[in-house]
Parts: C-alpha cells; structure tokens; sequence
C-alpha cells in the first residue's frame, strides 16, 4: 500500500512516519480532553522522542497565535475602518483566538513532528511493508 501524501498526512494528523496511524486519540472538537497517542497505532513510533519534548511545540504555538492575531487584526480594520475602538479588535482577536485553540494546539505538535523535526522520519528498523 502506498503511503498517503504528506500534506494530507500532515492535515489529517497522521504519524509522520507512516502517515497511516493517528497521531490523536479523539477529534479535535469533542468534548473530551485533547490526548495524543503515545505511540502510532500503526509503526509504533514513540512520539514524544524525548522527554519534555512537545513543550518546543508552544513556540510554534505561540507563533501560530501572533501570525492569527496578526491576520485577524488587519482583517478587523479592513471590515470595520471607521470603528477606532480598539474594544473590537480585543474582542475579534481573542474569539479567534479561543475558538482556535484546538487546532492550535494539535497542528502546533504536527507542525513540530513534521518540519522542525526531519529526521524522525527515517528513523531506523521501520519496515515499510508492516
Ligand atoms: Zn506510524
């Protein structure tokens, strides 16, 4: 079977070794807690490569939330140019903010897994037929 296509993995939150196993245990909106599986279901690649090692995973987050914060305020002022409150953009910006934390936080560890860590890829003695 051929591997799924890596930016549809990466959407997915597909391991990034076999982009066959879930990387999360539930969706990202349910009600339940966000849990992530320690290992993939499918290769058994330890995601956590070492301990401590997803709190890298809050700077992407927090760059995540500057680049939203940042495009939801400039479109903010694009829709509403007359308003200088800045009540509104307080208001905008945090709803977003908010209402995207889930996937903040699940593509925060994706994004980690997937570009700022390579060579988790090719780890060794993974067989590619499994
Ligand atoms: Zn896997």
């Amino acid at each position: 079977m051929a591997k799924t296509p890596e930016i549809k993995a990466f959407v997915l939150a597909k391991c990034p070794r076999c982009r066959r196993g879930d990387m999360f245990q539930n969706s990202m909106y349910g009600f339940s807690s966000q849990k992530m599986h320690e290992h993939c279901p499918h290769c058994g690649m330890r995601y956590e490569i070492e301990p401590g090692y997803f709190y890298a995973a809050m700077y992407v987050g927090y760059a995540i939330n500057v680049a939203l914060a940042v495009g939801i305020g400039l479109l903010t002022y694009l829709i509403t140019q007359e308003d200088k409150s800045p009540w509104i953009y307080i208001i905008t910006i945090l709803t977003a903010s908010f209402l995207l934390a889930p996937l903040n936080f699940r593509y925060s560890r994706v994004i980690l897994l997937y570009w700022l860590s390579p060579k988790i890829k090719y780890v060794a003695h993974y067989d590619e037929d499994k």
